[in-house]
């Protein structure tokens, strides 16, 4: 088996402060278990402030930028950071969006997670990016397909149950909502959903 390349890191510049990431270390991010990661990126954002507000920029949004349909704006960028906007404190253009009167005492804004799991299509989507027909899912489960010769020559003795080769031979199978094949794309459109507090929030 061919030795893995690892990318080589630019030699650090005189007085860069961040060094250059270990190749051991490259390795072990992208080998690790996804709760190893959780675990170690939490402990992170604990010994590190810096971290954590690059964590909060990378992995939250403010609640009402969730809308359907409604990307964000190019020439608007998110700002999360109360501290980057207090009063009085002149603003850069991105925050030209802010009310004319800064003395107004402005209230936190909430923020949420900006990635979230459809229920409808087991995907991560990013709620500021849902469109209306983000998500093509199915409604029905797939069943066993023998109205076609799909099937004529299995012997389930032989080659396994056919009610365990769904993932492996979806074209062997058909939604029972629809009628379509397991392997055809959803039969229904929509923007993605996330299940929040044990009920459905549509974007
Ligand atoms: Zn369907
Ligand atoms: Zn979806």
């Amino acid at each position: 088996m061919p030795r893995q390349v690892m990318p080589s890191n630019p030699s650090p510049l005189p007085g860069q402060e961040c060094l250059p990431m270990a190749p051991a270390l490259r390795t072990a991010i992208n080998t690790a278990q996804a709760d190893r990661l959780r675990r170690t990126l939490l402990s992170i954002c604990d010994a590190s402030v810096e971290a954590s507000r690059i964590a909060r920029k990378l992995l939250l949004v403010p609640e009402n930028n969730t809308r359907v349909g409604q990307r964000n704006d190019p020439g608007r960028v998110i700002c999360d950071e109360q501290e980057g906007c207090s009063e009085g404190e002149e603003h850069s253009d991105h925050h030209s969006n802010h009310p004319a009167t800064t003395n107004v005492q402005k209230a936190p804004k909430r923020l949420r997670p900006r990635f979230a799991t459809c229920i409808n299509c087991d995907q991560e989507f990013d709620v500021t990016d849902n469109g209306k027909e983000a998500c093509r899912w199915h409604d029905g489960e797939r069943e066993p397909d023998f109205d076609g010769d799909f099937w004529a020559d299995h012997d389930e003795d032989c080659h396994g149950r056919i009610s365990d080769l769904e993932d492996e031979f979806p074209e062997g199978f058909k939604y029972d909502c629809c009628g379509k094949a397991g392997d055809a794309e959803g039969c229904n459109i929509g923007p993605h959903e996330e299940e929040v507090s044990n009920k459905r929030v549509r974007y």
